[in-house]
């Protein structure tokens, strides 16, 4: 059974490695197909499938793209996009143009919060001009001592109800679909399993997501635990969505798993691959 991992960071977002050094690790990780999916931003691209022509891998460009969608920020991943693709890369543009903004506004927050010097100290770990993060924002106050680990910063200060969380509008959901589909790509609902949302909730997400002509949705996620594996299993074949699997990976240290670290999807579901 040939390994995927559909899912991952590079530099050109807020992942550690290079994207030539993400696919080597892939490909030294025994992963068969293998997509980089960096937040917002395609520049990581052509660097990522020049690496991967070094391989046996096959490449899968990608992107992941952030929504707004009621009250909350959700993912869609993009599998199989022409990076190229012009419709595509202003909306992506677009998504990208409000992230300073809101990163001033995080750094004044975190400010009243009695933590000076947060946007500069985000600043120095950002990786790509084109794009800072809440990651970056948590690695600086991991590094300033304010938590042992990104993921208590999150919790304790970057998160919807936490002192440094800043509201934010990102794409529409329909039009993110449609960037994606122009670009002759496939749209996921990325980990849903981490949205906070009510079963009922989770039902008009995904209703509007297939309304707006979704794909997918990431069934297989660090951010599922096994019973979710299953939940989302069954969503996928209730909704008619095909089935995604990734790691997120997002560098060595960060998240709890490595590229290729996943298990085979649960039976029963029509994995987005099976038209490639
Ligand atoms: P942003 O797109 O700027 O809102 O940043 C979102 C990124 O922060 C995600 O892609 C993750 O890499 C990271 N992140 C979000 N929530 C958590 C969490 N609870 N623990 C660790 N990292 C997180
Ligand atoms: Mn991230
Ligand atoms: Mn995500
Ligand atoms: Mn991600």
């Amino acid at each position: 059974m040939p390994r995927y991992d559909l899912h991952s960071h590079s530099t050109y977002s807020d992942g550690l490695l290079a994207p030539a050094a993400v696919v080597q690790r892939a490909a030294a990780r025994g992963v068969d197909f293998y997509a980089l999916t960096d937040h917002d931003d395609t520049g990581g691209l052509a660097e990522a499938a020049a690496a991967a022509r070094e391989t046996s891998m096959t490449f899968v460009p990608g992107a992941e793209l952030s929504v707004s969608w009621e009250s909350q920020t959700i993912h869609i991943i993009a599998l199989q996009i022409d990076p190229s693709n012009r419709t595509l890369d202003d909306g992506l543009a677009a998504i990208r143009s409000g992230r300073d903004a809101r990163a001033h506004r995080i750094g004044q927050a975190l400010a009243e919060a009695g933590i000076p010097g947060a946007y500069d100290g985000a600043r120095r770990f950002v990786t790509s001009e084109r794009l800072i993060s809440r990651s970056h924002f948590a690695r600086f106050l991991v590094e300033a001592g304010y938590a042992k680990e990104t993921k208590d910063v999150f919790k304790k200060y970057l998160v919807q109800g936490k002192p440094g969380y800043v509201a934010h509008a990102w794409a529409t959901l329909p039009d993110a679909v449609s960037w994606i589909h122009a670009a002759g790509g496939q749209a996921v609902v990325a980990h849903p399993g981490r949205y906070r949302v009510t079963a009922t909730g989770m039902r008009r997400l995904l209703g509007e997501f297939r309304d707006a002509g979704g794909d997918g949705i990431e069934v297989l996620s660090p951010s599922h635990t096994p019973a979710q594996f299953t939940e989302y299993a069954t969503y996928a074949r209730t909704f008619g969505f095909l089935a995604s699997t990734g790691s997120d990976y997002h560098g060595p240290g960060e998240g709890w798993l490595d590229l290729g670290d996943l298990p085979a999807l649960p039976a029963g579901v029509t994995p987005v691959w099976s038209k490639w």
